[in-house]
């Protein structure tokens, strides 16, 4: 049984439709897969029909946009009720975060002397529901100004770049019970990803235990071998689920091919078993994954 829980379509800043997703996942051998846009669930549905259409047992998740201690953080949830009321609120802040940066990051861009207009962003990516930098990214490709995403977020994107614009993201533990109250679950997405360890330490995650956290995305590959065993370590201590992922943004990410990391069935049985009980104290969500 093969099962990952990390992807992304074009509902956010994955290349794939949710359907091309579906039928890519199911092609790349897995048995489940998680659909995890950022910031929305504009995704399941087609999804979902896609799913079925491929055999293919679909878990609905989101990738969520937090901050804790002024840092980033990626927060994964999986199997909310999308239509609870401080998340729907709390997913609309983001979004409109995100909306609202597009213009300054393309001003910043005509700023140093490049002919790009808010409209090639949009054009491109086809009105996801999260626009994100990457999007603009591949308004620069087009523009033949770097020749892929990674040259983008270097050159321009980055924090410390030309065009970097910040924007608003939720406070991690907020998130971590807003989920919970929507009966789905938490895990933290590549916690040591691009020099983390110093942040999410085991204090920390025993902190986000206390506030509902279910689980720690240990296989991806932001995390080399001694982070992944240390981090493994780490969710014995505290009795967390420990999760693996692709991470996979169709072309929009080298090396984060479909099933390249999964998660143990185990594992996933220990993260259902969190979201039924979740599903059942808070009288929301659903523990159901959609098979055929
Ligand atoms: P944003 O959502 O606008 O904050 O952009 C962050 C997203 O951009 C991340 O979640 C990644 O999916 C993507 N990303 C970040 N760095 C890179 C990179 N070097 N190459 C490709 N995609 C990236
Ligand atoms: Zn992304
Ligand atoms: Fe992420
Ligand atoms: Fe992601």
């Amino acid at each position: 049984m093969r099962i990952d829980l990390h992807t992304h379509s074009r509902a956010s800043d994955g290349t794939q439709t949710p359907a091309e997703l579906m039928r890519a996942a199911s092609a790349a051998g897995l048995d489940v897969v998680a659909i995890t846009d950022h910031d929305t669930c504009a995704g399941w549905a087609e999804a979902e029909r896609a799913a079925y259409d491929v055999s293919i047992t679909l878990v609905r998740g989101m990738e969520i946009s937090t901050k804790f201690r002024g840092k980033g953080v990626h927060l994964l949830g999986y199997l909310p009720d999308p239509t609870y009321e401080p998340l729907v609120q709390g997913l609309v802040r983001i979004l409109d975060g995100r909306n609202g940066r597009v213009p300054g990051i393309v001003e910043r861009l005509q700023g140093i002397g490049i002919d790009i207009a808010e409209d090639d962003v949009h054009r491109l990516a086809g009105d996801p529901a999260a626009v994100g930098r990457p999007h603009v990214a591949d308004a620069l490709i087009d523009l033949d100004v770097v020749v892929d995403r990674k040259e983008a977020f270097a050159k321009y994107l980055n924090p410390g770049r030309p065009a970097y614009v910040n924007r608003y993201a939720a406070p991690l533990e907020e998130m971590i019970a807003t989920v919970a109250g929507a009966g789905g679950v938490t895990v933290v997405a590549h916690p040591w990803g691009r020099g983390r360890a110093e942040d999410l330490d085991e204090a920390a995650f025993a902190h986000l235990l206390e506030v509902g956290l279910s689980g720690i995305e240990v296989d991806h590959q932001d995390h080399d071998a001694s982070s992944r065993t240390a981090l493994r370590g780490i969710a014995r201590n505290l009795d967390l689920v420990v999760t693996g992922s692709s991470d996979h943004h169709g072309a929009g990410k080298v090396n984060h091919e479909l099933g390249c990391n999964t998660t143990d069935p185990e594992e996933f049985d220990r993260l259902l078993e969190r979201a039924r009980a979740a599903a059942g104290a808070s009288g929301r969500g659903t523990p159901e994954v959609l098979t055929r």
